[in-house]
C-alpha cells in the first residue's frame, strides 16, 4: 500500500521550524504546537490526508472562544485555506500574536 498516507495522529518534526510534536494527548495533532505552522495534507476536510500539494501552510489568523480556538491556515504553494482547531498544548502566545490581541 501507499506509504505517503500518514498516521494523523503520530509524533512528527516540523517543516518549518524543526520543533520535534509529541504526539497530541487527545486530538488530533496537524500542525506545530510551537510554531503553529502545518503541512498541506488535507483536501476538502481537517484529517481527510487526500492533498496532492504538501506544502506547508502557514497559519493566518485565529478566531472563536478562548476554549474553542480556530486556526485558518494558508498554504504557501496554492493558498487552499483550511480551518483547524487548536491543539490544547499549542503555543498560546504565538496564538494571542495572531488574534491580534497583544
Ligand atoms: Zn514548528
Ligand atoms: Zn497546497
Amino acid at each position: 500500500m501507499s506509504k505517503r498516507f500518514r498516521v494523523i495522529n503520530e509524533a512528527f518534526e516540523c517543516a518549518h521550524c524543526g520543533h520535534l510534536n509529541p504526539k497530541a494527548p487527545r486530538t488530533c495533532r496537524n500542525h506545530c504546537r510551537k510554531c503553529l505552522w502545518s503541512l498541506h495534507v488535507d483536501k476538502e476536510n481537517p484529517g481527510d490526508r487526500v492533498s496532492e500539494c504538501g506544502a506547508k501552510m502557514r497559519p493566518v489568523k485565529v478566531q472563536g472562544d478562548i476554549d474553542n480556538i480556530r486556526i485558518l491556515h494558508r498554504c504557501t504553494k496554492c493558498d487552499k485555506e483550511i480551518w483547524n482547531k487548536k491543539a490544547e498544548d499549542d503555543d498560546m502566545e504565538v496564538v494571542l500574536k495572531l488574534s491580534g490581541k497583544r
